[in-house]
């Protein structure tokens, strides 16, 4: 592991570039770089006292433990320039071009993103690192330099934030870590959380290795000389290593309920070798001398992790009677097992051909990217998109194999379902049932590691079914089945839009082919916002287009708002309201108040009360002849000064016969203070006779539209009614 280097020097970032990157020109462009951040930086400190460039040299310096890019390695020593706004995107883009720039710009935005406010933020945050994985993973291996620089540096800060950090740390950067297979970051990562947020945990496995290192140093090296004989013998080119467990690894196996000297028993040694058959020529040598443990033999060289991670392992009796605990792997495997995706940087290519080079590794070698890809176009909501990726991405999982021998990794939970739909969508349309380790099991079977899976497909059969979406696992799984039906829906809603319309048109007595020419279908597709005839069709068979309203694009020019009262009005019965406040009955609160029918009266009227057998008072017109005789029973009342209430009225209009009287009429009232209710046609004998009936907030309205109505030219007669 690389040693906290306080006193790091830009000549010692020199001369480990140049162990791998050899071209001039690269070299001058880090420097540039380099100048460029010193000056920028120059007089400012960190926390530590320090000076600030020290921070940015660390970071690149982080870079190149993994082998990274020129670029990389001066957005590296450059990464915190837009931040403290020392300089403009400009600035840098004309100074440096554009990827590097763009990388800068990647890791500002995501420095940015704050982890400590309310839930949704967080959430939030959370995505636009996963999402920024899939843009350019070469910002998340700056991320996670600097934050490892940052870690490394954080006993300066106060307790409380020692914690929110590191909690931070191990809950997005080191599983992304992890399934990026960058085991070295994210080894020292792991081990730095632990410092901070249980130093007692974490100082007390320190004390106990301290206490057996000698004993655990002298056992190793013992070890290490027998297997190491061994091997010459056989001539096997090869290096051995002591290999320190992480603290991290420990306190986990302590967590799991192990005692300390039950870990302790496994020492641990790692073998090198060049090629990919020496690793089991060098297994066979060993196991023919050290007895292996049985069930402890795993052979990740043919069957990868799904971080690529390839290695032996064995666990064997060894000197002593001590477990050891031995891997064994190439040397280029072992670069893959520390630097993960961070180990195909293509140097053949230079900017944004490196970012496409490592992406399009990611989308060849790691599972785990496809998925979050596809949730990403998927998913909109964040919660729901982090939660699946935290879930069922990053966290435990189960490794089964396809009959092929490929390996499948699935959360912990997932049914022959998820896996089908995890295959392809169309091995998971089309399943009819699966076969796990040449049983038949149900969809609900829950998947264990290790299961060879097989599922049965028929190209005939109907598609998933509605029950599978509370069986499936996975979101991915959840999805497909919900769009597969989606799409199912989409058909039955255009074949039920198209029958609609059919019927509607059949009605008006319009063909189908001349409704939908093609002018009018231009017309229709730009009035309602649509792509295809089909999206009409889809939307009125799903109700969210009425008929009527996609006819009347079309036809709006002849059926007018007037057209549409005049429907609406033909012969419809009045109901007349009950009266609460808007009438005052001298010397009485408490009593049922009714308008007159046969005089109908409105606010502004000239008003009498007449008090009826049983049903309270009714409000007559004092010009209504029915009440004249009646004096006993006669009250005086009279309209409140405010007036809750529209009342109706009928009038009286005769006219000529002609055309569009009524239409004329109706357009009248676009005053809102007045609304026709109804309208009937009187027998007549040469002219037309109608009554109308309008409600209106009060007299001087009412008085208006019968002088509107007597201005109409074909009009007789304008006459409030009283029957
Ligand atoms: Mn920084």
């Amino acid at each position: 592991m690389t040693k906290v280097n306080m006193n790091l020097k830009y000549d010692d970032l020199v001369n480990k570039i140049k162990t791998y990157i050899h071209d001039e020109k690269e070299l001058k462009k880090i420097d540039e770089a380099y100048q460029y951040a010193l000056l920028s930086h120059a007089g400012e400190k960190r926390l530590t006292g320090d000076p600030y460039i020290g921070h940015p040299l660390n970071v690149a310096y982080i870079l190149t433990d993994m082998n990274a890019d020129s670029n990389t390695i001066c957005a590296g020593l450059m990464h915190d320039l837009l931040e403290d706004g020392h300089h403009t995107k400009e600035e840098l883009r004309e100074k440096f071009g554009d990827d590097i720039t763009n990388l800068i710009d990647g890791i500002t935005v995501i420095n940015r993103l704050n982890f400590s406010g309310d839930k949704q933020s967080v959430i939030a945050n959370h995505r636009k690192i996963l999402v920024g994985l899939s843009e350019d993973v070469r910002v998340i291996f700056i991320k996670l330099a600097d934050r490892l620089h940052n870690m490394r540096t954080l006993w300066v800060h106060p307790e409380h934030v020692q914690k929110e950090k590191a909690k931070e740390t191990l809950d997005i950067l080191t599983p992304i870590a992890h399934r990026l297979g960058m085991s070295h970051i994210k080894g020292e990562l792991e081990d730095l959380c632990l410092r901070y947020l249980k130093p007692d945990v974490y100082f007390s496995i320190v004390e106990q290795l301290n206490q057996t290192k000698n004993e655990r140093e002298h056992f190793v090296d013992e070890m290490k000389e027998s297997v190491s004989e061994l091997l010459n013998k056989e001539g096997i080119k090869h290096e051995i290593k002591g290999r320190a467990k992480s603290i991290y690894s420990i306190y986990k196996k302590l967590d799991k309920g192990k005692t300390f000297s039950n870990i302790y028993d496994l020492y641990a040694l790692r073998v090198y070798v060049d090629k990919k058959e020496e690793c089991y020529q060098a297994l066979g040598i060993i196991h023919s001398k050290y007895r292996p443990m049985p069930k402890r033999f795993k052979d990740y060289i043919a069957m990868p992790k799904t971080n690529m991670y390839q290695s032996l392992h064995t666990t064997v009796f060894g000197i002593h009677e001590r477990l050891f605990e031995i891997q064994i792997r190439t040397y280029e495997m072992d670069e893959i097992a520390e630097n993960g995706i961070a180990s195909h940087w293509s140097y053949k290519e230079s900017g944004s051909g490196v970012k496409a080079s490592l992406q399009n590794a990611m989308e060849q070698k790691l599972q785990f990217f496809k998925s979050i890809i596809e949730l990403k176009d998927e998913l909109t909501n964040d919660e729901e998109f982090v939660n699946s990726v935290t879930k069922e991405i990053l966290n435990n999982n189960v490794y089964v194999f396809t009959p092929n021998g490929d390996v499948i990794e699935l959360p912990s939970g997932s049914t022959p379902i998820d896996f089908a739909y995890r295959v392809h969508s169309n091995v998971g349309d089309h399943m009819v049932g699966a076969i796990v380790n040449d049983n038949i099991v149900p969809l609900d079977y829950v998947l264990q590691n290790n299961d060879i899976v097989k599922i049965n497909t028929n190209k005939n059969s109907v598609g998933p079914s509605k029950e599978w979406l509370n069986i499936a696992f996975t979101t991915q799984a959840k999805n497909k089945i919900r769009s597969f039906f989606n799409k199912i829906d989409k058909q039955e809603y255009q074949k039920r839009g198209e029958e609609i319309l059919n019927k509607e048109l059949r009605k008006r007595k319009v063909g189908f082919n001349e409704f939908f020419s093609s002018e009018n279908v231009e017309t229709l597709l730009s009035e309602l916002k649509c792509e295809t005839l089909e999206e009409i069709f889809m939307n009125v068979g799903n109700g969210k287009f009425p008929v009527g309203s996609v006819m009347n694009i079309i036809y709006s020019e002849t059926e007018t708002k007037e057209d549409l009262i005049l429907k609406r009005t033909q012969n419809k019965e009045i109901k007349l309201p009950t009266i609460k406040t808007d009438v005052i009955v001298e010397g009485i609160s408490d009593i049922k108040v009714n308008v007159a029918s046969c005089c109908k009266p409105v606010p502004g009227d000239d008003i009498i009360g007449y008090i009826t057998k049983g049903s309270g008072i009714t409000v007559h017109r004092m010009i209504c002849p029915n009440i004249i005789e009646e004096h006993e029973r006669i009250i005086p009342v009279h309209w409140n000064h405010q007036i809750l209430k529209k009342y109706p009225t009928s009038i009286l209009v005769e006219a000529r016969k002609e055309k569009n009287t009524l239409l004329d009429i109706i357009s009248k009232t676009s005053n809102h203070d007045i609304v026709v209710e109804g309208i009937k046609t009187l027998k007549s004998s040469d002219n037309d006779l109608y009554e109308i009936t309008v409600v209106v907030t009060h007299l001087d309205v009412l008085k208006k539209f019968m002088n509107d109505i007597d201005m109409i030219p074909n009009i007789i007669k304008v006459e409030r009614m009283i029957q």
